[in-house]
């Protein structure tokens, strides 16, 4: 049994269409990065799986049960499987509570014994000393927030954990401390994670799969090594392009694709492939004809383009190297 299984998910507010027809799977243990641009509805999806909004479409099992449509009470038994962790841990944090409330809180609502004993546990797996209990989030750095925020979301050894941008709104000396926290954790307690994140060079060290997300569709996932060793669609390979890498004389010498046009409204989604306005190889098939998701690969590696070939060939828009700029 999975630990995620997402099938046809679409969540629209009025008019927007931030996620439109999304199939993802997560297996038990395993890490998937969700990556786009901002915009592409992949915090839609993560706020969808959590159920702190209920999807226009499409389901949501999580460990094999159906939660799509449960209202508070009945999801209340499953709220212990999933847990979130948010970009921003100042605003997710109640500053009226103490550390040691806020992190103990999820066992409170289950009515489980031994909450200090289990939030000092908690806190020391996160690298706090059991002092911070006592302590209000504001007397925190951001770093230690976001620690709090993880120790509060896995106090109730949940089985999946979705991860939103969990780095992005801290200092950069504390991102990796954070990223290398996650990925100890992970390994050490074996829940599943959804990643959600535009950090590629974060998805490289922590993911076992990769789905991109482009204007509330899945346009290419697979294996982390085949998606950043031979990204077969024009978006997966323009977003890899532009990722910064660690090598300074490699990172002179890339050749980032530019897509000009910004993300076009999800209110009028493009007609045909979503990512005709903007993709340098399109041709007139792409402005009338959805692309469908096709397996290309190993792996469970699949595509949406109409000129990718069945055994993962297709176009290349990345600039070869010695081009000019
Ligand atoms: Fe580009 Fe057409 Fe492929 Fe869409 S279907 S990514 S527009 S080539």
């Amino acid at each position: 049994m999975d630990a995620l299984e997402v099938e046809d998910l679409v969540m629209h507010y009025g008019p927007v269409r931030a996620v439109d027809g999304v199939t993802l799977r997560i297996r038990q243990g395993s890490v998937v990065a969700l990556v786009g641009e901002s915009g592409s509805g992949k915090s839609t999806v993560g706020r969808c799986i959590v159920r702190l909004v209920e999807p226009s479409g499409g389901t949501v099992h999580l460990a094999g049960v159906d939660i799509t449509h449960l209202n508070r009470r009945q999801l209340r038994p499953h709220r212990r499987n999933v847990s979130i962790v948010f970009q921003d841990p100042a605003g997710s944090l109640d500053p009226r509570l103490s550390v040691g409330d806020i992190v103990g809180e999820p066992l409170r609502l289950m009515r489980r014994k031994d909450i200090p004993a289990k939030v000092n546990e908690a806190l020391r797996r996160v690298g706090l000393r059991p002092e911070v209990a006592h302590r209000a989030p504001h007397e925190l750095s951001g770093g230690q927030r976001q620690r709090v925020s993880i120790a509060r979301a896995l106090i109730s050894e949940p089985h999946l954990l979705v991860a939103d941008e969990p780095t992005s709104a801290l200092d950069v000396s504390v991102q990796a401390a954070v990223l290398n926290l996650l990925a100890d954790l992970q390994r050490d307690l074996g829940f599943a994670c959804l990643f959600i994140t535009h950090d590629l060079s974060a998805v490289e060290y922590l993911a076992d799969e990769v789905a991109v997300m482009y204007l509330g569709q899945l346009v290419e996932q697979g294996p982390r090594a085949r998606i950043f060793g031979k990204p077969a669609h024009p978006y997966t390979q323009a977003l890899l392009s532009a990722a910064p890498v660690p090598d300074p004389a490699e990172q002179r010498a890339r050749r980032p694709v530019l897509l000009g046009d910004d993300l076009p409204s999800a209110i009028d989604p493009p007609s045909g492939c979503r990512f005709h306005t903007r993709c340098p190889v399109a041709v007139d098939k792409c402005r009338t004809v959805v692309p469908e998701r096709r397996t290309i690969g190993e792996g469970g590696h699949q595509v949406a383009c109409h000129l990718v070939n069945d055994d993962g060939t297709g176009p290349d828009v990345r600039p070869t190297e010695g081009a000019a700029r």
